[in-house]
């Protein structure tokens, strides 16, 4: 487990104080890396900062909306002022607006671009000279099934989501000579607070996801302890399907 050792580094997790960026958090801390849970609710940063600390590891929390450009440089001067460095940068923090596409108004439009895609750039490029620093580094945008179709209900949502996944392409090929590896991961759905809004909002949301999933079940953030009374532990139980290139950016270079 040495190749997976992350002692001595420090990870920069947006929306690290719930739903699957704590997820995410708890498996890095569990590997060794110290935290900065970024956010905006003090209480639940805190106590996701606790939580995480259970691992052996440092953890801080560090308020910053990422909606904003200043709020994306601050949390990476503050993390690097409070741990000394940074080597990986996990863009999680995500919100949603659910109506249909005629009814958006450009507030709200900017509201999700903000929040879900342009925060993702700003924290990248105020992460690039610091993960140059360390001699390289890894960067994980969250994108989601919306990365590659659209849903009648969530047009900012999937606009955003889909430019998740060619802003991590086009990172990847310009700063790979930097030894920064970027990639996005796509969750299906997953059991959390957002999603547990778009269940109250879309009839019928849940039993369609299950009838169309093979798994039959949503994802938990954490994975699920037992699934239809067996238990589950691993991690990648909701990984399948997926043919991922292990190729050096080759396939992500036009
Ligand atoms: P949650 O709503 O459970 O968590 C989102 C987190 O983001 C919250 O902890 C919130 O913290 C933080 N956040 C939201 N807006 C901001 C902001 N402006 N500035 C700083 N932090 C912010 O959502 P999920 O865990 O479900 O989603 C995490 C990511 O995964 C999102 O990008 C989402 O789009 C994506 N995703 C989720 C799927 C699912 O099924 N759940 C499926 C596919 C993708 P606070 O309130 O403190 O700001």
């Amino acid at each position: 487990m040495k190749l997976f050792d992350l002692k001595g580094r420090v990870a920069l997790v947006t929306g690290g104080n719930g739903g699957i960026g704590l997820g995410m958090a708890a498996g890095l801390a569990q590997a060794g890396a110290a935290i900065a849970v970024v956010g905006r609710s003090k209480t639940k940063g805190e106590a996701a900062a606790r939580q995480l600390a259970s691992h052996g590891v440092e953890c801080a929390f560090i308020a910053a909306d990422v909606a904003r450009e200043a709020g994306c440089r601050a949390m990476v001067h503050d993390t690097v002022a409070r741990f000394g460095r940074l080597d990986i940068v996990v863009n999680n923090a995500g919100t949603n607006i659910r109506k249909r596409p005629e009814a958006y108004d450009a507030a709200e439009w900017h509201h999700v671009i903000d929040t879900n895609l342009s925060s993702a750039f700003h924290a990248c490029q105020a992460a690039y000279p610091e993960l140059c620093k360390t001699g390289g580094g890894k960067i994980i945008n969250i994108g989601s099934m919306t990365s590659i179709f659209g849903l009648a209900f969530a047009t900012a949502y999937a606009a955003s989501k889909g430019g998740i996944m060619q802003l991590s392409k086009s990172l990847a090929t310009a700063w790979a000579k930097d030894n920064i590896q970027v990639n996005a991961v796509l969750p299906g759905w997953i059991d959390t607070d957002l999603t547990r809004n778009a269940r109250t909002q879309v009839e019928g949301l849940h039993d369609r996801v299950v009838a169309r999933t093979p798994a039959g079940r949503w994802g938990c953030p954490r994975g699920p302890r037992r699934h239809r009374g067996v238990p589950r532990q691993r991690g990648l139980d909701f990984v399948t399907g997926t043919a991922i290139p292990i190729d050096g950016g080759y396939s992500a270079q036009g």
